[in-house]
């Protein structure tokens, strides 16, 4: 059921196009919409841009520090990433090599330890607040080419003995062929704890529980301008809110809010998912056994799962530039045939995208703009648990534990050349490059 809704700037008039035929909007059967907009000047603690997981999390977290909370979000909560993604729950980053390279390895192993709090804390809020979003534990990674089969490997040693997450176990061929019914896979390394879920009823029954906590949620609000200073205000169209500390979680889409060079430091990356018909639970388990969630370690990456309604969610990246969303559905479905051929006669039911905000590095970017002015984005594909987690670090920092922080915010982080303008052509040649690379 989609919420009325409309765009302020082009990124997000695109984005709110990708999500007319969404699998999850579909299978929540409530309201999507029930928070006022902001039109008048109020005033909290702080104030979050951006009701996604990140901005939710900051709101949890910042009210259970006793903090006052207004959550401001231009369309609602889940409409951006957080409510259409792949649903895969992980531990780990987009390029754990880069957090030990940048880190070091006692930050790398302080950081992975983070990011394993951050499914523990997705798990333990579905727990707390009663929300039904059928999380399935269990994460296969697979490798497709024989040369990527020595790097899943070494990722999965450096996890065990470097970054001090000991619970990967290795699939051989045949391991991994009894557990996924493709020929494609030539290893896997399975993740017990690593799991996927339901993206926009966590998120809604995120929103739930920051309301029946006290966070004051606006809907159709957006931030046009963050006035700096000792005493920030937030403005929306009809309103404003004046505060003590801001923070950006608003993603690919947030537009011209933060100063340009921060703004460089993400470019968005169209990423689609189609959801084939119920293929009822016979034919859904006799693709993958255990029902894990499931992606390859290649740059352009497949990650696919099974629905609680047994249909199979698949998702990768498909070129956008002039597609059609009827070419992109048809573009995600051949690779969904190519490693399911017994698929071929299966109908697809839903397709839709979104923006993922990636950083050159891959790794997140958490940053101060001002001592009091916090933002983070660049979770690279990566965000259903670091978000969580990203949320605890920055509540921590506004209390005055900044340790955690500070440690994010070693990690530096090239901007994209280009305005906003160009920042997405020249992504969609450095992806080109690696299209290239791929196919050989
Ligand atoms: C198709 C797809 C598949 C993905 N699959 C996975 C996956 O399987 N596993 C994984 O870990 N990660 C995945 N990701 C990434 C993950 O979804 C994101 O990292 C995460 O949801 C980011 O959450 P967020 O709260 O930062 O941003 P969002 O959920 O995008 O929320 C940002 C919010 O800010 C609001 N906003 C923007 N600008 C303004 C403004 N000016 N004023 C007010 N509000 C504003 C938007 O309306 C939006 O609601 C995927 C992403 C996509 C798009």
């Amino acid at each position: 059921m989609n919420a009325p809704t409309f765009a302020f700037n082009t990124l997000d008039q695109r984005a709110n196009a990708l999500i007319a035929n969404s699998y999850y909007e579909a299978s929540v059967t409530r309201p999507l919409a029930d928070d006022p907009a902001l039109d008048t000047a109020i005033d909290a603690d702080v104030c979050v841009i951006g009701a996604g997981f990140a901005g939710l999390s900051v709101a949890l977290e910042c009210r259970a520090r006793g903090l006052s909370v207004v959550v401001l979000d231009a369309h609602r909560p889940g409409w951006g990433a957080s409510g259409r993604n792949g649903g895969q729950t992980l531990v780990g980053f987009a390029k754990d090599e880069i957090i030990e390279r940048q880190l070091g390895l006692e930050g790398a192993r302080a950081a992975w330890a983070m990011s394993i709090e951050g499914v523990a804390l997705v798990r333990e809020r579905i727990e707390r607040y009663r929300i039904q979003c059928d999380f399935t534990p269990g994460y296969l990674t697979v490798a497709t080419r024989p040369k990527r089969v020595p790097d899943l490997r070494a990722w999965m040693e450096s996890a065990s003995q470097r970054w001090g997450y000991d619970r990967l176990s290795w699939l051989d061929t045949d391991a991994i062929r009894s557990r996924v019914a493709s020929g494609r896979y030539l290893a896997g390394v399975y993740d017990p704890f690593s799991g996927h879920l339901h993206p926009l009823k966590y998120c809604l029954g995120l929103a739930d529980a920051a309301r029946r906590e006290g966070v004051q949620l606006f809907a159709n609000s957006p931030v046009i301008e963050v006035v700096r200073g000792g005493r920030p205000v937030v403005q929306t169209p009809d309103g404003e809110v004046r505060c003590r500390f801001v923070v950006v979680c608003g993603n690919a889409t947030i537009g011209n809010v933060l100063p340009a060079p921060v703004a460089a430091r993400i470019a968005p990356i169209a990423s689609y998912i189609v959801a084939t018909q119920p293929l009822g639970a016979a034919r859904a388990n006799a693709l993958i056994t255990r029902r894990e969630a499931i992606c390859d370690n290649n740059f352009f990456l497949d990650y696919f799962r099974l629905s609680a309604d047994h249909r199979l969610l698949f998702g990768g990246r498909a070129s956008s530039t002039g597609a059609s969303p009827a070419q992109l559905a048809q573009a995600i479905r051949e690779r969904m045939v190519g490693v399911f051929p017994q698929l071929a006669d299966v109908k697809i039911d839903y397709a839709w995208g979104g923006f993922v905000d990636v950083t050159r590095n891959r790794a997140p970017d958490f940053g101060l703009i001002d001592p009091n002015y916090f933002y983070v984005q660049g979770f690279s594909g990566h965000g259903v648990a670091l978000t969580g987690i990203a949320g605890r670090v920055v509540a921590k920092a506004i209390a005055g534990q900044t340790a955690a922080f500070d440690l994010f915010a070693q990690l530096r982080h090239a901007r994209f050349p280009g305005g906003p303008a160009l920042r997405r052509p020249a992504l969609e040649l450095g992806m080109m490059y690696h299209r290239l690379l791929e196919l050989f």
